[in-house]
């Protein structure tokens, strides 16, 4: 393990595409979390394992979760390197859908605010202030709905090429959250949006901004899978893991079949219910979601359940404490 070299441990370890090192027995010295996640298993778990308990004898590619990932073999002194990348035709359509989510995510808005605008500069001796008030509010809705996709992509394309930069801070979670309620009750005027806090929490050690983004992508699902006038709750508490806070977002909307629950945090990826038809998205949010979390220490857990009258949707996310060690912090931004 120790003949690995750094440099490459550091690079490969954050890359979406698995990685995987084997020495002359195929055993498994290394395994990115690309490719620990691919499987499904802990990294920790998979060292030692023989390579063909995961990738087939003599064949070049290999089918998993549906997509046929090609595997290429690299040789240096110590160990074998194998990369799976996902087949050309796949990645085609991965492409294509990656254009066609984001041309109907930035049209819908953009025509909105274009017609929206046009008819009040066309009109605007003829609308009463009910109605200019009532338009204005969908451009400033339908913006929102913009900055938010334009955010979510530029996170996306620095995931990819760079490990982007954290700002690692003590940071208060209630009143982060409580400026999140508050963008978004404009935009769910109907659902009550309600933050329950321990006593005494302490406060987490997060980048300020991306916490932020965090909570807004997940309490803005949360409300947009919920039936009109549904609750968002927020909980605020202590974890029982040592050191880390807990933060549950809950709903009582559509919720998620347990065979959809592996896919949600993929890229681009939305499930088909009747409220994702009615509803907009781009199928990053939780793709960004589940990567910050992971790149400040954090974890991220859902349970959901699509059965009437009970159904709905628990993220819960553990972030660590602000009263870690320096040194702690240290790690952190080296990660
Ligand atoms: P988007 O909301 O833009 O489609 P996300 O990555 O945030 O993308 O979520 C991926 C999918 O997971 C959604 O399309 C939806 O089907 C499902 N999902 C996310 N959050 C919830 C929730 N709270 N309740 C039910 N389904 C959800």
């Amino acid at each position: 393990m120790e003949k690995i070299e750094v440099n490459f441990k550091k690079i490969v370890e954050k890359l979406d595409s698995p990685v995987l090192a084997v020495d002359d027995d195929n055993k498994i010295v290394y395994a990115n979390t690309g490719f620990c996640s691919l499987f499904n298993t802990n990294c920790e778990l998979i060292t030692g394992k023989n390579l063909y308990d995961f990738l087939p004898e003599d064949k070049d590619t290999v089918v998993i979760k549906n997509y046929t990932y090609k595997i290429t073999k690299y040789d240096d002194e110590y160990y074998s390197y194998y990369y799976l990348s996902v087949a050309d035709s796949q990645m085609e359509k991965i492409y294509s859908d990656f254009i066609s989510t984001v041309s109907h995510e930035l049209r819908t808005p953009l025509t909105s605010i274009r017609g929206f605008a046009d008819t009040m500069l066309m009109s605007y001796d003829k609308l009463d202030k009910a109605q200019i008030q009532k338009f204005l509010t969908i451009i400033k809705e339908q913006s929102n709905r913009l900055i938010k996709l334009v955010e979510n992509l530029l996170s996306v394309s620095k995931i990819q090429v760079q490990h982007s930069n954290l700002v690692f801070k003590s940071v208060n979670a209630k009143s982060v959250i409580e400026q999140v309620a508050y963008i978004l009750k404009n935009q769910y005027p109907t659902h009550p949006f309600e933050i329950q806090c321990a006593s005494y929490v302490p406060n987490i050690l997060v980048d300020e901004s991306k916490f932020q983004q965090i909570m807004i992508n997940l309490m803005d699902n949360a409300a947009k899978y919920s039936y009109e006038k549904g609750a968002v709750i927020v909980e605020i508490a202590d974890s029982q893991k040592e050191n880390f806070v807990s933060i549950k977002v809950k709903d009582h909307g559509v919720g998620i079949e347990p065979e959809n629950m592996g896919r949600i945090f993929e890229k681009f990826t939305r499930i088909e219910n009747h409220l994702t038809r009615k509803t907009q998205g781009s199928g990053l949010g939780l793709y960004i979601v589940k990567d910050l979390i992971e790149k400040m220490g954090g974890q991220i857990f859902v349970e959901s359940s699509t059965e009437l009258p009970k159904s709905g949707s628990v993220f819960e996310i553990l972030l660590p404490v602000a009263s870690y060690t320096n040194q702690s912090k240290k790690r952190l931004e080296d990660r």
